[in-house]
């Protein structure tokens, strides 16, 4: 079987990994010049580690993340919710936190010892496919036919739009923005911090690294929206993003097959992108090597549409400015807090369990 993989991202990657396993090996192409080092996604999900387990990959990423047994909530300075993630899922009770490009890496190097590899700096423009094949052609001006296209190609996916699957969804108005220090005392260290620090603000602060952390906010500046007090001794990035919640209204056309941000992207309320891209490669891979592909559409559209609805029911609830809601919200938490009993399943919403 031949199979091309545009894009070397978690998605394709994991993709190129699970055929491997199989013995099916693929051509990974990215248009990068190097591996990034930039980092968006933090949280790595029970589920993604399960899937990875096979792989050897979970081993390496246990051995790197930091294990996030807890939530901590904050309105303003003040603490409202410590939230254990303990029974949050049937046997892992933490979220792990670890830099996208480490995740990759610890991909990546699987890949390398199942004999595969990525070809960086070669970009996919334009393809054609009949009942057959899949042409694909490269900006480098050379072309070459495969029996499947993968399209894990991001957001901006060439895979999606030459083959016209239509990407419905909307743009966020509003700025976001994100940091990536090093601080010094952070009290929170093992947490998942989130604060609240005016009507329809929320700012986020996960580990990265020992003495990392990236502030994530839907602010314009992460760094001055946190409450709390975050002694930084030195600043790695801060940069601001849009964000469309966006779902391809389909995630097969012939022989191409999208997954990853290619066919869905949200908010990163709840940390779900990568992962949910994860679970898309490791379905079709799977599929793929079971010449059971027919499902793969409806299964990964439904599976995108429901933690898309997460996400948005989350990112709603915490960026709310109504004061009625935000209210009603804060007193959720805090009663929370006080019911240990309420908490097994807010944990489980927490570690998509
Ligand atoms: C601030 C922020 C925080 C986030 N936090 C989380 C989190 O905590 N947990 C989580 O699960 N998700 C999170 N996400 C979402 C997550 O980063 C994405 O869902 C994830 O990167 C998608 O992976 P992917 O492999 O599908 O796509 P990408 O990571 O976008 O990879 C696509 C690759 O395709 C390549 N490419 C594109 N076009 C071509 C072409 N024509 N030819 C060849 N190569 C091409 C690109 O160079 C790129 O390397 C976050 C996102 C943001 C913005």
């Amino acid at each position: 079987m031949r199979v091309l993989i545009v894009g070397a991202g978690p998605t394709g990657l994991t993709a190129a990994v699970e055929l491997a396993r199989f013995g099916v090996s693929t051509e990974v192409i990215d248009r990068k010049k190097d591996p990034s080092s930039l980092s968006r996604a933090v949280g790595i999900l029970p589920r993604s580690l399960e899937i990875l387990t096979p792989s050897g990959v979970t081993e390496r990423l246990l051995a790197e993340g930091i294990k996030i047994r807890e939530v901590k909530i904050f309105k303003q300075r003040r603490k409202i919710l410590s939230l254990s993630l303990r029974g949050g899922h049937p046997s892992t009770d933490f979220g792990l936190a670890l830099a996208q490009d480490r995740t990759e890496a610890a991909l990546r190097d699987r890949l390398l010892t199942f004999g595969g590899s990525v070809s960086y700096g070669k970009t996919l423009s334009s393809l054609e496919q009949d009942k057959k094949q899949v042409l694909a052609r490269f900006a480098d001006g050379s072309q070459a036919a495969y029996d499947y296209l993968i399209g894990a190609d991001g957001v901006h996916s060439t895979a999606r739009d030459c083959v016209g699957i239509e990407y419905a969804g909307f743009d966020l108005p509003e700025t976001w923005s994100i940091a990536d220090v090093d601080a010094a005392d952070w009290p929170n260290q093992q947490a998942l911090t989130l604060c609240l620090p005016g009507p329809g603000q929320v700012t986020v602060v996960a580990p990265l690294e020992a003495t990392r952390y990236r502030v994530v906010s839907n602010t314009a500046d992460a760094l001055a929206s946190l409450p709390l007090a975050l002694r930084i001794v030195r600043r790695h990035r801060e940069a601001q993003f849009r964000i469309s919640i966006r779902q391809a209204v389909n995630y097969h056309s012939g022989r191409v097959f999208l997954a990853g941000d290619a066919a869905h992207c949200h908010s990163p309320a709840g940390g779900r992108g990568m992962n949910l891209g994860i679970a898309d490669a490791a379905e079709l891979a799977h599929r793929m090597v079971e010449n059971r592909l027919a499902g793969y559409s409806a299964s990964r559209h439904a599976a995108g549409a429901r933690t898309i609805a997460e996400s948005e029911r989350l990112r709603r609830l915490l960026t709310s400015s109504g004061r009625v809601k935000r209210t009603l919200t804060v007193g959720a938490f805090r009663l929370i807090d006080t019911l240990p009993l309420l908490q097994r399943p807010l944990a489980r919403r927490f570690l998509d369990a």
